[in-house]
Parts: structure tokens; sequence; C-alpha cells
């Protein structure tokens, strides 16, 4: 029932729907949790061990020295009523693409709710004190704190659990977490931890900064009409309109959607990316009287109109479309020459990507559905049941049943064998060249889709839940 992300009341429902009987009162029910959690957490910890010994002998195979890591993070939380929240945050290593480290934290524990009000009196302090081992909330401040704290807490936990230590650290834009890694110095002043960018997320630095110069544009417009108006009280206040290409969200979209290609299609070189990263301003400013497609690609197959006509030799037919607004032009260019930065491109190479710990993030999701009320052990379980499943299949959940002592019937067992040939048929389909670009430009429509998307949510939120 947890595998289906079902608890005590969904279990009595089925019972009954099912006229089976009354189901579980509340004892078994934990009674049983109990066994699972014992089960899960030692499969759990053979799985992160075979795991490291992994992503060790590959980090070794690819060059790097053997116990200096290379890992992804990403942190998942979910709130639930005002002020409690759980989340997960997870390391995965780069090369064998699994899960080397999970933390749960919770701002929430039932019993100390209870006693909320009472905590002035003698019997507080003996429950507190008896308490406090056991007590389910393990995390005090904000959500996005969580995600500093968790990755801090499996750095400083590596050497003892792995013997080896992070290097690289592959992270989204967000600046706290690593910033924690460098202030806090998890290894010591001698080993300093290196930050790697995800190369899915460094594209919405684009459009964040496009977004914030689309503020600065319009306020500077107003102020244009303003003194327009002061100006020539007799004329007509409407300007006309430019016919030149405005910062529209389309073109933001647009120009962190090439970002983002320019540095994926390039991870190997820093000047290659730069170049194309460029093309695309350059591509966007040119006119009839000047064009400028030097960075653009040359030949018939290149996505620039102009190169194409130029290939075919029919370059007289064609005209520019508008070009960037003289004013957009001017706030985009220095958006440009941060964003082409050394610096930041060289943290770009490699094509690191964060995307395994969004899909185990998902997959605990799945197992503890966010509407439905859980607390810290069933996330728990979710979440280590979801890394055996990650990092080695369906037929771990087989080890686990059998460490609870469940028989293993014919049924399960061959439920798990069609599951994880599925997995791997899934795999190899993903890796095959061909369907990589389609899957790659499919990626990008949803995460348009899904930027809008999180737009609405964000309002139905409250503000700061991307603190
Ligand atoms: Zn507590
Ligand atoms: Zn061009």
């Amino acid at each position: 029932m947890r595998l289906i992300g079902v608890g005590l009341q969904g279990i009595n429902n089925f019972c009954g729907l099912m006229d089976l009987g009354a189901g579980f009162n509340i004892s078994t029910y934990y009674n049983c949790i109990d066994n699972i959690k014992v089960a899960v957490d030692a499969v759990f910890k053979v799985v992160l061990n075979k795991a490291a010994g992994e992503e060790k002998d590959k980090n070794k195979e690819a060059g790097n020295i053997e116990n200096e890591l290379c890992i992804s993070g990403d942190g998942s939380w979910s709130k639930r009523g005002f002020t409690s929240r759980l989340g997960i945050v997870s390391l995965i290593g780069k090369y064998s693409n699994k899960i080397l480290d999970v933390v749960v934290k919770s701002s929430f524990c039932k019993a100390c709710v209870m006693w909320k009000g009472n905590t002035n009196t003698v019997e507080y302090e003996a429950f507190y004190d008896a308490h406090n081992e056991n007590c389910m909330a393990n995390h005090e401040e904000s959500a996005g704190k969580m995600e500093v704290d968790g990755v801090l807490e499996m750095f400083l936990r590596s050497e003892d659990l792995h013997n080896a230590r992070y290097r690289y650290y592959i992270g989204d834009g967000d600046t706290k977490t690593f910033k924690a890694l460098l202030d806090k110095q998890p290894y010591g002043e001698e080993f300093i931890v290196k930050r790697k960018e995800c190369v899915l997320h460094v594209k919405k630095r684009m459009y964040r900064r496009a977004k914030e110069a689309k503020k600065s544009l319009t306020q500077r417009k107003k102020e244009k009409q303003k003194d327009a108006q002061a100006s020539t009280k007799t004329k007509s206040k409407i300007q006309p309109k430019s016919k030149k290409m405005q910062l529209t969200n389309k073109l933001m979209q647009d120009l962190s959607l090439y970002y983002g290609l320019a540095i994926r299609r390039h991870t190997d070189s820093v000047e290659n990316m730069k170049k194309e990263i460029w093309a695309t301003f350059f591509h966007k400013i040119s006119t009839d009287e000047e064009p400028q497609h030097l960075h653009c690609p040359a030949g018939a197959e290149s996505w620039c109109k102009w190169r194409q006509h130029e290939a075919a030799g029919t370059l007289c037919d064609f005209t520019h479309p508008p070009p960037l607004d003289d004013d957009v032009q001017e706030v985009l260019r220095p958006i440009y020459e941060e964003l082409t930065a050394d610096e930041l491109l060289e943290r770009c190479l490699g094509n690191n990507t964060q995307n395994n710990n969004e899909s185990f993030n998902a997959c605990v999701w799945h197992l503890v559905p966010k509407h439905i009320f859980t607390g810290r052990i069933i996330l728990e379980i979710a979440a280590y049941t979801s890394a055996c499943v990650f990092n080695e299949g369906f037929c771990t959940l087989l080890k686990i049943m059998e460490v609870m002592g469940v028989t293993i019937g014919s049924a399960v067992v061959q439920l798990a064998h069609k599951q994880d040939g599925q997995r791997i048929a899934q795999a190899n389909r993903r890796s095959t060249d061909a369907s990589k670009e389609s899957r790659m430009a499919r990626r990008e429509e949803r995460a348009l889709e899904n930027e809008t998307y999180k737009e609405s949510e964000g309002i139905l939120y409250s503000a700061g839940i991307a603190d």
C-alpha cells in the first residue's frame, strides 16, 4: 500500500469497499511502518554503498582522482498547511547516474504540535527531555534553507559514508547552496569545492535578466512619454509605434532558448559557446543595410536564413525581418556580455545536468502524493525506496520485502522482472541518437509550458515559495 502511495485511511477504505473487513487499527499500522522502515533502511544502505563504489570506479576511468567525486544536487519540498514543510535533498554521481545520498527534512512534529501552548509546564519539560531525540522536526527555517542544510549535511558525512569527498557540485542557478559550501568548508580550508552549472538550467539566467531589463525599459518609456507630453501639449500624445522588434515575452523566451542551446551544443569549448551565443545577438540586430551574420553557422543547413540564402546564392531575394529596437539592443548588450563571461561558461563545460535529481524527486512524490498528509518517517521510506529502485531497479523491492519477512510469490517476481525489462528498454531507446534530438526539442517545449504553469501555480501558493 505504501508503494502505491496509500496510508492507513486508504487501506481501511480499500478493505471496507472490497468487503475484506475493517482494516487496520492505528497501532497495527504503525508496527507495519516500523517493520518497513527497518527493512528499507538496511537495503538502502547496501544500495548506496554499491553506487559509491561504481561512481569511484567510473570517476577514475574518466581520469579523475578516484575519491574526489563530481555530484549533482537538488532539493524538492512540499508544503503542508501553513507552517509545516517536508523536503528531500539528493546527491547523484555524475558518471554512474546513481543516488549517492539522500536527506529528508521536516519542519513538523506531531508530538510537538500537541504540546504547543503548554510549553511552560513541568510536564512539558519532562516530555521534551524524553522526546528531543525522537522529534520528527529536523528543520526550522525556510524551505530554501532546506536544500542548503541538506546538501551541507551530506557533504559533511561523505567521508564516513563513502570514504570520498565531493569535489564538484552541479547545481541550478540558485547560489545559496553553493555559497554555504564555500562558507562552511565541509572538508577544511585545503579542499575547495568547485561549482558546475546545470546546462539545462543555465538558460533561465537569460530570461531572468531580460525580464529585469524589460522593467527598466518600460520605466524609461513612461518617462519619455511624460517628457514628450510636457513639451508638446498640443500635438498628438501617442507616439508612432516603432517598427523595430520590442522586448516581448516571446522574444525573451526565444533568446533564453537560443542561449541554452548554444551552451549545450558546445559543452567542450568556451570559445565556441561564446561565439554561438553572440551569433544570435548579432543575427537579431542585422538589417539589409548592415547584415551581421559573421558568427552564424554557414551552409544550407544553418538556422540562419541569411546564411541559407548565401549558400543558395539567392541573397538578392532576402530581406531582413525588423531588427531589435535600439533601446532593446542597448539593454541586452551588457546582459550578453555578462552571460558570456569566461568564468560562467567554464562552469558549463562537461555537459552536466541536474536532470537525474529531478526525475528522482518525481519518483518520490509519486509514492507520497503531495496532497495527502504525511510525516517524516513515511517520506523517508518513500525516498529510500525510490533511491533503491532508481539505482538498482524494481527487483530491490523484493529484497526489501524479503528483509521484512514477506514470502515472495511468483506474481511479484514476474511483476519485478517485467518492470525492470521495461526500464531497460526505455533506457536503451533514450540512448539512441535519433531520439535524443527529438527528446531535446520536446523537453524544450515542455520547459516553456512548465514555466507558464509555474507562474500560475505561484499565485495559488503564497509568496516566497521559491525563496
Ligand atoms: Zn517533536
Ligand atoms: Zn544570421
